[in-house]
């Protein structure tokens, strides 16, 4: 069924050409799935190298669409940003996926951060932090549970704004971290500067660490580097035992990827977590 997903959404990116007017009707389509409640969050564990263990869910936002099926956000993301849609639906994943933790936590079958994503449009609003409390205060997830992934050319866009923004989450209690690392802006001075928990590695440095010695040697570099900052450091796009054994070995904490699990939808999430408490 996931590969099936894989393919529906090939067909639905030959469907929409980038015309304007192609453009201006997903646009419109966004809209009405926002009102129709079309749109779901998958979950995909955050799991330690040397242990096997869940540390974190990762929110990735889908849309069913009544007509196309499942539809990836790369696909539809950039339109929601461009027309603004991204923060009201960004909203609703924000909280959706506490809502969610929350859940899994009073259930007792897991207590770990969600990392939620986060796009510039949301990050300009003034009212993004005063947002993520009053979710939290309606969730009732503690801040410790809730970490926003913001992207380095986000970070560095405006870096007033982000130290503002970012103390302000520091003091509500979130976590904080950089996804997609290595790909954007190369100045690494942030990482001083900004109160910063986490670094994800984005996954193109990891999918070829078997065959590429420069790729293993930047993905090795980073985490040292992330080390010597007591950054905690997450592998992305993690498919194979040969990766994580490599991974393991450089004391990288964390990994996401299919090697432990697909993105899943909240009941089959469910489902995986009552496994693993009873076994
Ligand atoms: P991302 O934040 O870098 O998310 C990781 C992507 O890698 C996800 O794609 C995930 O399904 C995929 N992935 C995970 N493990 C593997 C693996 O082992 N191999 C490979 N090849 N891929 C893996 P997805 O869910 O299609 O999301 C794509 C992008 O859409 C995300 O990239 C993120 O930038 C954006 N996105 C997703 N949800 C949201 C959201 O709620 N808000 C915003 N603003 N953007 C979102
Ligand atoms: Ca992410
Ligand atoms: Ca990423
Ligand atoms: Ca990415």
């Amino acid at each position: 069924a996931k590969e099936q997903g894989r393919n529906n959404y090939q067909f639905y990116e030959r469907r929409f050409s980038t015309s304007v007017s192609a453009r201006l009707n997903l646009e419109n389509r966004l809209r009405r799935a926002l009102e129709r409640d079309e749109f779901e969050v998958y979950y995909q564990p955050q799991v330690e190298t040397a242990t096997g263990e869940f540390v974190g869910l990762e929110a990735l936002l889908r849309w069913r669409d009544p007509e196309h099926g499942l539809v990836s956000p790369d696909e539809f993301v950039p339109v929601a940003e461009d027309s603004g849609l991204i923060v009201p639906i960004g909203e609703w994943v924000l909280r959706t996926a506490c809502r969610q933790n929350q859940a899994w936590r009073s259930a007792r079958l897991l207590d770990v951060p969600v990392a939620v994503n986060l796009s510039a449009r949301q990050f300009d609003e003034h009212t993004l932090l005063g947002t993520v409390a009053a979710i939290l205060d309606e969730t009732g997830l503690p801040p410790q549970r809730l970490e926003l992934e913001l992207t380095e050319t986000l970070i560095m866009r405006n870096p007033e704004l982000t130290a503002e923004l970012l103390d302000a989450g520091k003091r509500l209690g979130i976590l904080i971290s950089v996804d997609d690392f290595g790909t954007g802006y190369s100045s690494l001075a942030y990482l001083k500067r900004f109160p910063i928990d986490r670094l994800k590695i984005d996954r193109s440095f990891i999918a070829d660490i078997e065959t590429e010695p420069d790729d293993a040697a930047i993905a090795q570099t980073i985490i040292a580097m992330a080390h010597t900052l007591r950054i905690d450091v997450l592998a992305e796009g993690v498919e194979t035992v040969a990766q994580l054994r490599m991974l393991r070995n450089w004391q990288c904490s964390a990994y996401q990827g299919y090697l432990c699990s697909h993105p899943l939808p909240t009941h089959e999430m469910t489902a995986l977590l009552r496994g693993l408490r009873a076994a």
